[in-house]
């Protein structure tokens, strides 16, 4: 375990830190000897590849866009994955051409929502194999809700009723068929 060298950043003077208290960084444990597969490497073990449409709110042939099963902190939160069993990296040149579109087609989708400041879209790719974008959409007007906090928060912010949720998704659907 390594403690020397590890710094503390003064997240209790950051404005967008959503916790009070005192804090000290976690001791830093040895690297494993192999990174650890992610959930879904094979496409017969993979979530999504298994439960074809399942949470899908809206898909065409190549693209699935689902929700979370419950409501969650912030307003919208929705997640894009293509059909195909791939990472990233494994994306064709046309693939690829059709993600840059989709990205702003759903990012545009969410900021239209009422009372969306911003929509961060993530890709962070650890949890699962299977491509997957989140897209999160976070209030406007609340300065302690900005920057890549907006994702703690989402956990911290009391659970969005459940009809305000329902109709973010429904308006989220509408604005991609227009
Ligand atoms: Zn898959």
């Amino acid at each position: 375990m390594q403690r020397d060298g590890l710094r503390m950043p003064p997240v209790e003077e950051w404005e967008t830190w959503p916790f009070d208290g005192d804090l000290r960084p976690r001791a830093l444990e040895p690297p494993v000897e192999r990174e650890r597969p992610r959930s879904g490497e094979d496409a017969s073990d993979c979530w999504r590849c298994q439960h074809g449409d399942e949470h899908a709110i809206w898909s065409d042939e190549r693209w699935l866009l689902t929700s979370m099963p419950e409501p969650n902190g912030l307003p919208c939160v929705v997640l894009l994955f293509p059909r195909r069993h791939v990472d990233l990296g494994e994306l064709s040149d046309d693939e690829a051409a059709a993600l840059g579109r989709m990205l702003v087609r759903v990012e545009r989708a969410v900021s239209s929502l009422p009372g969306i400041g911003r929509v961060h879209v993530c890709r962070w790719g650890d949890g699962s194999y299977h491509l997957h974008y989140w897209f999160m959409g976070r209030p406007a007007r609340f300065p302690q809700l900005i920057g890549n906090f907006a994702a703690v928060w989402d956990d911290v912010l009391p659970p969005t009723p459940q009809d305000v949720w329902d109709e973010n998704l429904r308006l989220v659907v509408q604005a991609l068929d227009r």
